[in-house]
């Protein structure tokens, strides 16, 4: 399995990290996709993807919630990252709109999200998307670059039919589904089988957080993403190792990772 986008660079990792990884390879996890989130993080994105080579994919964006006044400093400041020595990145993130907690820094968060669908298109390397509560001014961003763009992950899909058709009319993109999914009270196993192919979906935990059922409340960690993996077969009905092709198929083909 692929556990497209986990946090394994964040400081609740320091202490046990490579036993994390070690649990993650026992599992069964082959690849594990590390996105940046900010100017600092992406120093701690790159270190712990050197120190697991092959295995730890870096991406390199700034975060809705950390897009400020001061993002075209920042931006200007990452930017030079996609060109330094020893770094491969495998995707612009990870990068979006979140109205969720504040609309403080929109019209920031608007331009900074754009200048980075730029980076995209420049670098054809695909996007690895965060959007709460901003579809619409999401959608309406990327319809500009549709034709160009590389393609994609919509993070941490947890819409509803609707919504997720929306996002699949973007054709080399694909949905992240997470410990989200596992939850008792999600509608993800209906929604996503009645119109999301298989070969539109990936795994990913968005570790440390969002653990799944039978974990929730607890530190996430990417070996977890094989609950997801087993939800999602259920919810498919087709096996472990059906949905595990499928995904990691979908890693390959949108996020150039191959295991
Ligand atoms: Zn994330």
């Amino acid at each position: 399995m692929i556990d497209t986008h986990c946090h394994i660079d964040g400081e609740e990792f320091v202490e046990d990290i490579d036993e994390v990884i070690a649990r993650a390879r026992e599992a069964g996890v082959q690849a594990i996709g590390v996105p940046g989130i900010n100017l600092q993080s992406l120093d701690t994105v790159i270190s712990v993807c050197q120190r697991y080579p092959d295995y730890c994919y870096p991406m390199l964006g700034l975060h809705p919630e950390d897009v400020k006044a001061d993002w075209q400093e920042v931006l200007k400041q990452i930017k030079p990252y996609f060109q330094q020595d020893g770094v491969k990145p495998v995707a612009v993130g990870e990068v979006g709109l979140d109205f969720y907690w504040s609309r403080e820094f929109e019209q920031e968060q608007l331009l900074a999200f754009e200048e980075q669908v730029k980076w995209s298109v420049e670098l054809q390397l695909p996007l690895m998307i965060h959007c709460r509560k901003a579809q619409n001014e999401m959608v309406a961003i990327l319809k500009r670059y549709k034709d160009q763009l590389p393609g994609g992950v919509f993070h941490c899909f947890t819409g509803n039919e609707l919504e997720a058709k929306e996002l699949l009319q973007f054709d080399r993109f694909v949905l992240g589904i997470g410990g989200v999914s596992t939850f008792k009270k999600s509608h993800l196993p209906e929604v996503l089988p009645a119109v999301v192919p298989l070969d539109r979906l990936v795994l990913e935990t968005d570790a440390p957080y969002m653990a799944p059922v039978p974990k929730r409340g607890e530190r996430n960690e990417p070996a977890f993403v094989a609950y997801v993996l087993k939800k999602l077969a259920e919810a498919y009905q087709v096996s472990e190792e059906e949905m595990e092709t499928a995904t990691n198929e979908n890693c390959r083909r949108v996020l150039n990772i191959k295991v």
